[in-house]
């Protein structure tokens, strides 16, 4: 079960919340930005979980002196837990992006469900996973919502950082911002939590760059596997037919709930490679050093350069709701092309 005190090396940002609902104050919106894979929104579903627990311990609403410093925890039994850690509690709402982004019908079939009496809890929670990918139609249908929030209704808005958002919305909500985590932490969550060694805990620390989401997804069995198949695919690119490529355009398009790790794997690769020479202590795949200088002697960084460019044009285009199997298969061409023309890697 998760409670406040597993949400890894976010101290800070838990003990708002535990103040805010110890002392029975609960703004109308949250808005909780950072870093993927940080405990955003774990924590705002936790948040609902614990304002709708019928027999959580620990700092009432009502008691914020006799428990300071222990933190509120939802019981994890009772029908409103039950359904809540099921994802079918009627008061606790997620509201995702549908095909990238958060629409106007969306936010409309919300304002219907919000006109609904509710019963069940004390409190509806209305999270917003995502709230950064939202069009000016549905954004400006929220704003609504917001300057006239219903009784009894706590909007959770979760984004990267404030700047795909509406400042006017933005103004509307008390911000919490959830900090990288520590590798330190990460390490300790690996080595305790996921049956890694000191030696796997600190490479996949440095690999996830603060994120716990990204340190779990690297801790599963077949991320070494994948990472491999990635980069032995990129050295290889230049000298594979067009047909091959469109091949491997279509396996990783195919893996929809991978892309964002797959990727990962791509920029932190071309990444290593750019900073190989200048500061190898820098570079974040330490385990495979040598496969990382063996990259950089086959491609120019004028390359990598263009690579880069080539792989934040695709992020981009994901993020405006392109068709991921085009936005895949121009990456990779355009990979090619930015490799090609220098000296040919022993590419089996
Ligand atoms: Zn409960």
């Amino acid at each position: 079960m998760i409670g406040f005190e597993d949400l890894v090396g976010q101290q800070g940002p838990v003990q708002l919340l535990v103040n805010a609902f110890k002392k029975g104050k609960m703004p109308h919106a949250w808005l909780f930005t950072g870093e993927t894979g940080v405990g955003k929104k774990t924590a705002a579903l936790e948040l609902a979980k614990i304002c709708n627990c019928q027999n959580r311990s620990a700092g009432s609403s009502h008691s914020p002196e006799s428990e300071t410093g222990i933190l509120p925890r939802s019981c994890g039994q009772c029908r409103s837990c039950k359904k809540a850690i099921a994802g079918a509690h009627p008061e606790i709402r997620v509201i995702n992006p549908s095909k990238m982004l958060i629409r106007i019908d969306q936010i409309r079939s919300l304002c219907a469900e919000l006109g609904l009496k509710s019963d069940e809890a004390s409190r509806r929670f209305i999270v917003f996973a995502g709230a950064n990918r939202m069009n000016a139609e549905a954004a400006n249908a929220l704003l609504k919502i917001l300057e006239e929030p219903p009784e009894h209704t706590v909007f959770v808005l979760v984004a990267p950082d404030t700047s795909d958002l509406l400042p006017t919305i933005v103004s509307r909500c008390q911000h919490i911002r959830f900090n990288p985590i520590a590798p330190k932490d990460l390490e300790t969550y690996l080595t305790d939590q996921c049956d890694k060694d000191h030696q796997q805990a600190m490479i996949i620390a440095s690999l996830a760059r603060g994120s716990l989401g990204r340190a779990k997804d690297m801790a599963g069995q077949d991320w070494t596997e994948r990472r491999r198949f990635i980069i032995d695919q990129l050295r290889c690119l230049q000298q594979q037919p067009r047909g091959f490529r469109h091949v491997l355009a279509e396996i990783l398009a195919g893996d929809k709930d991978r892309l964002e790790g797959i990727f990962e794997i791509m920029k932190n690769w071309y990444r290593d490679l750019a900073v190989i020479k200048s500061a190898p202590e820098q570079i974040y795949n330490r385990d495979i050093i040598d496969q990382v200088r063996a990259g950089r002697s086959e491609i120019s960084m004028d390359a990598l350069l263009e690579i880069s460019d080539a792989l934040a044009a695709a992020e981009k285009a994901m993020e405006s709701n392109a068709n991921t199997r085009l936005v895949i298969d121009k990456l990779i061409e355009r990979l090619a092309m930015s490799a090609a023309g220098f000296p040919l890697n022993q590419c089996a």
